[in-house]
């Protein structure tokens, strides 16, 4: 296409958030309105001319949107077609047409403006709406309003529909709610100007195998639509307008990469049991019931986190007890797998449903989330702890209860799990006679308390994600905090071995399946600290399951006495990946080149 014009090769160093290696085109999903003018008419003769040209945005806007619409029914993607039928009927919306044109009459403004004063009214009037469902409309509104305003802007850009390869997204950030959206044949890998390796994004990355790069931090700028990019999610580089040497050099690796994976197949399967006979259960975390056969056949033995908020996120309307019956139904129907661990919803935080978003908080990592937001809205919570329930009389289930961070919230969430058995049971339907409970152990203070939260629950899961941001006051999504992000720092290393402690003290098992679990640097560590079960991203498990293979209890004990001997977190951190690169060079070789 750019022939004419030789375009700069650069690189853009960021974080590898998720490995492999991806040459494409990029496509760049842009919030769009920075780059509008606002401005006053100079006559106010020109009025009728501007009233006629937001009247042809209109136009071609429901045009372009019948066009989707046309080749979505091509697919098999069914469920954006209704998303679609609500942009038009915003578009044709009497009132939203004349309060624009009111605007540009009475205020002598353009057409751009008064759309987003229109939006600005719309925004107004949907925050006072107390029911969450209708407030959360207003992305909708917002949705539309931008296509407007690029058609009024008179730039045509191409929607993801409409590019015919694969597209590498460029985004500022993209929420889960727009990963979800993308999960398509089209995407081949992302490259954002935000977000951290723990972000929610890159987990969906990483678990839909597709090469990532976050923290590049002004690479929507730099980079355009049709531009050619190279994404190296496994070294954290991004190549802009490659010449050919660097395609071909980026092809060896790619092939190099894909070797190396299946080579790491060939063993997945085999127990993770060190030398010494010491054996830890290794599992899969998942998204979407798609990735079960990826886990499995990585070598996932059971499902140690599912993260049910993605049902919500997914779906245009709230998930009913008979949606998430057929879902979980899926996992625990599963031949290869011991056990499922359903984790009730996570909403909240940075995980939003696209059409539901509860109350806007300044700091919704610290807000009402998870078991928290479950607690108020009892019967959504209700709706899903029914349909795990159901779940359990096909298959062996377990229920994990997130952000727990004391004992009243966990014998609350306990005493609704309860009722509903007990409904469920007096209405005649089919259940377990027993569901194991777990806690997860991802907030400072169920960490402090363990002990004492050991006694109520049958297992305990530990997030380290949340785990480590919390203790360390570090927000895990910001790249710029990245280097404070310190797994090994001797405070985490204190609270999870009180937590792993506590739990033995108590009989019962602890599981981990935060980042940390499948991340090779820590194998060790939390081997020794006799860990009984590490959940994470199928791509992660063949390598921890062979560095469990090839090490004892006996040295691991050694190394963690060692590691939590030190004060200061470089140290720990120095100490442990030198003697891990040296003890497995091999399983260390490929992040590094
Ligand atoms: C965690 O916090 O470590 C965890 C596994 O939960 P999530 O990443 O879904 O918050
Ligand atoms: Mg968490």
């Amino acid at each position: 296409m750019n022939t004419d014009r030789v375009k700069k090769t650069f690189v853009l160093k960021g974080i590898g958030v998720s490995p492999g290696i991806i040459a494409g085109k990029a496509y760049l999903f842009d919030p769009l309105d920075i780059k509008l003018s606002f401005y006053k008419l100079s006559d106010m003769a020109l009025i009728p001319k501007e009233i006629q040209r937001f009247k042809n945005a209109l136009k071609e806007s429901e045009r372009q949107l019948l066009e989707i619409q046309e080749n979505l029914k091509k697919t098999k993607i069914k469920e954006p077609l209704y998303v679609i039928d609500v942009h038009i009927l915003i578009l044709k919306d009497k009132k939203f047409i004349s309060r624009t044109i009111k605007y540009i009459r009475r205020l002598g403004i353009n057409a751009e403006w008064a759309v987003r004063m229109t939006l600005d009214r719309y925004k107004k009037i949907f925050e006072g709406v107390e029911d969450t469902y209708i407030s959360g409309r207003i992305s909708d509104v917002q949705h539309i309003t931008q296509r407007v305003l690029r058609n009024l802007s008179g730039k045509k850009r191409e929607t993801i529909w409409e590019i015919g390869d694969g597209v590498i997204v460029i985004a500022q950030d993209l929420s889960p709610a727009d990963t979800a959206q993308l999960k398509m044949e089209k995407v081949k890998g992302f490259a954002t100007d935000i977000g951290g390796r723990t972000s929610h994004t890159a987990i969906v990355a990483r678990s839909l195998e597709i090469p990532a790069v976050a923290g590049l931090e002004n690479i929507t700028r730099v980079v355009g639509t049709g531009d050619d990019v190279i994404i190296d999610g496994s070294s954290g580089l991004v190549v802009v307008n490659p010449y050919l040497e660097m395609l071909e050099r980026y092809e060896e690796k790619k092939l190099h990469y894909a070797n190396a994976k299946d080579e790491y197949l060939k063993d997945a399967k085999l127990p993770a049991v060190t030398r010494d006979k010491h054996l830890v259960q290794v599992g899969g975390n998942i998204e979407f019931i798609e990735e079960i056969p990826t886990a499995v056949a990585h070598g996932a033995e059971y499902i140690g986190l599912y993260r049910t908020e993605f049902i919500y996120i997914n779906s245009a309307k709230l998930p009913s007890e008979e949606d998430h019956f057929n879902n979980y139904r899926q996992v625990v129907e599963t031949k290869e797998l011991l056990w499922s661990t359903i984790r009730t919803f996570d909403l909240g935080g940075d995980k939003l449903p696209s059409d539901q978003k509860p109350v806007k908080e300044l700091n919704p990592q610290m807000g009402l989330r998870a078991i928290r937001f479950c607690l108020k809205e009892v019967d959504l919570f209700k709706t899903q702890l029914r349909a795990i329930w159901r779940a359990s009389a096909i298959g062996k289930v377990k229920i994990l209860f997130p952000m727990i961070s004391g004992i009243e919230e966990l014998r609350e969430a306990k005493q609704l799990l309860q009722e509903t058995r007990d409904e469920l049971l007096a209405e005649g339907v089919k259940i377990a006679p027993k569901m194991e409970i777990g806690a997860m152990i991802e907030v400072p203070s169920a960490a402090v308390i363990a002990d004492q939260l050991a006694r109520e629950v049958d297992f305990f899961s530990i997030g380290t994600n949340d785990l480590i941001q919390y203790a360390l006051a570090i927000d895990r999504a910001n790249d710029r905090l990245t280097y404070l992000y310190e797994p090994l720092h001797p405070a985490v290393l204190r609270l999870l071995k009180r937590v792993v402690d506590a739990a033995h003290e108590a009989n019962i098992r602890v599981a981990m399946c935060g980042e940390m679990a499948g991340d090779p640097m820590y194998c060790l560590i939390l081997l020794g600290m006799e860990l009984d079960e590490l959940s994470m991203s199928h791509l992660a498990i063949p390598r921890i399951k062979r560095i469990i293979r090839g090490s004892s209890l006996k040295e691991a004990k050694i190394l963690l006495k060692k590691a939590m001997s030190f004060s200061v977190a470089s140290e720990v951190h120095a100490y442990v990946q030198d003697y891990m690169t040296k003890h497995f060079s091999k399983e260390f070789q490929k992040e590094e080149d």
